[in-house]
Formats: structure tokens, C-alpha cells, sequence
């Protein structure tokens, strides 16, 4: 079965009332683009209410903790998004990773909370631009991989973006040659892992610095089946182009 195209949003943190409006023109256009999902992450407050206005839209979560619920002051658990209307949620975020010291191992217990509340999950990895220059970066992102994909799961609810460091916001991109290489030992070393179901059905995306006039080269790379898009997500006029490209 061939993989559908995925785009997703991450509005970082980004995004009040008036920004509804944004998403609003996202979703109509991109209705236009049937084979290809869409999606946007915004922060928090704007879930309940972007789901609100685009029903039936997939918004989702930046983040999760890993458990349900508890006494975690400021921290939003998986089951609270699915409750708010989301559908899915990205975990492992290099910021979140590097700002807020997240390992591996509370990637893959997010990961996990998100797929146990029914949500997907696009779980990041990615390296940072010492590991690239160094020739080090495959090796670094598989043992990413390794800690941090859960054992069991529903292949089509897991996507893994990969999201070199370096190329966040930045304006920088990977050749797309590494994007294919990288994405190549990703998709091997999770067939060698999982078998059939992650070989075919488990997709990779390509995030950092994607636009409108980079995302048809980036998102033909091998093994590439969409975008995690940060700073160009946040308007229909920036955005749409890279749906189209996908
Ligand atoms: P960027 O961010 O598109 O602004 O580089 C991508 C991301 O961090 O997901």
C-alpha cells in the first residue's frame, strides 16, 4: 500500500485567538489536496478551538508528559489532548529534546502515553551540526531510533521525522542526497527491527528550514513521505505551496 503524503504543522510557540483565522484558509485549501494529510500542531490553548472551528481538521499536540495524570504542575498529559480534539502529537522535538534535557528513554514514554491515549505519534530525531560535520550523523540518529520507537505499535499511528538540529529555523538544508541517505538507514533499520508493517507503512518525514521553494526537491528525496514544518506553517500563503509540493 503506498504511504499517503503527510504535512504537518508545528506552530511552536506561536499562535493566539486571531491565529484561528490562519488555520481556518490552511485547512479550506488544503481541502484541495485530498491526497495529501494535513496536519497543524499549535500550542496548547488553540487546540480546543481550532478543532472547534475546522471540524473534523487533525490538529494536534507539540508535546505530552508520560503520564496520565498526576502531579506534574504545568504539563499536559496525552489523554487531555484527545480529550481537547487532537489527533495526534509530536514528541522528541530537538527543542524540547535539547531546551528541556529530554532523553531517548522519556521520548519513548511519550511516544508511548500518545499512542496508548489513540492519538498518532510523529516522533523526531534528528543531529546536531558537530555530529553532521563529523560524519557521525547516521549513527547518531539510529541510536536515537533505538531508544527512543517504542516495541509495539500500529504502524500507520507512528511517523518519525527527522529533523537535523542544525537546519531548525535556520534557513539551512541537508543535500538531498543525505536527506535520502538518512532516511534510507532509517527505513532499514526499522524494517530490520519490526518487519513488513514498518517497511511499508511507516512514514518518514523531512523537517527544518522546508518552504515553499525547497519542499519539491526535499520532499522527492528517496524514502521521504512528507514535511515537518515549523517557521513556514504558520500562514496559508507559506504553507500551501509545500502541501502542493507534497
Ligand atoms: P522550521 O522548523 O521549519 O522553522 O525549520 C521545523 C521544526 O522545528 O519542526
Amino acid at each position: 500500500m503506498a504511504r499517503r503524503k503527510y504535512v504537518v504543522g508545528n506552530w511552536k510557540m506561536n499562535g493566539v485567538t486571531a491565529s484561528i483565522a490562519d488555520a481556518q484558509a490552511i485547512f479550506a485549501a488544503a481541502g484541495d489536496h485530498a491526497e495529501v494529510d494535513v496536519a497543524i500542531c499549535p500550542p496548547f490553548t488553540l487546540i480546543g478551538a481550532m478543532v472547534a472551528a475546522v471540524p473534523g481538521a487533525a490538529v494536534g499536540g507539540q508535546d505530552c508528559h508520560s503520564a496520565v495524570s498526576g502531579a506534574f504542575t504545568g504539563s499536559v498529559a496525552a489523554p487531555m489532548l484527545a480529550d481537547a480534539g487532537a489527533i495526534l502529537v509530536i514528541v522528541g522535538h530537538s527543542e524540547r529534546r535539547e531546551g528541556c534535557g529530554e532523553s531517548d528513554a522519556d521520548v519513548r514514554a511519550k511516544a508511548e502515553a500518545g499512542l496508548g491515549a489513540g492519538l498518532s505519534v510523529i516522533l523526531c530525531v534528528g543531529e546536531p551540526r558537530e555530529v553532521r560535520e563529523s560524519g557521525r550523523a547516521i549513527d547518531y540518529v539510529l541510536a536515537q531510533i533505538a531508544g527512543s520507537v517504542p516495541d509495539d505499535f500500529d504502524a500507520t499511528r507512528l511517523a518519525i521525522a527527522y529533523e537535523p538540529i542544525w537546519a531548525i529555523g535556520t534557513g539551512l538544508v541537508p543535500t538531498v542526497d543525505d536527506v535520502a541517505a538518512m532516511h534510507g538507514a532509517i527505513r532499514g533499520a526499522l524494517a530490520a527491527r519490526f518487519g513488513g508493517a514498518a517497511e511499508d507503512d511507516m512514514r518518514l518525514l523531512y523537517g527544518g528550514s522546508v518552504n515553499g521553494d525547497n519542499a519539491c526537491e526535499l520532499l522527492g528525496a528517496g524514502d521521504v513521505d512528507g514535511a515537518l514544518v515549523g517557521g513556514a506553517s504558520l500562514t496559508a500563503a507559506k504553507f500551501l505551496p509545500i502541501v502542493a509540493a507534497a
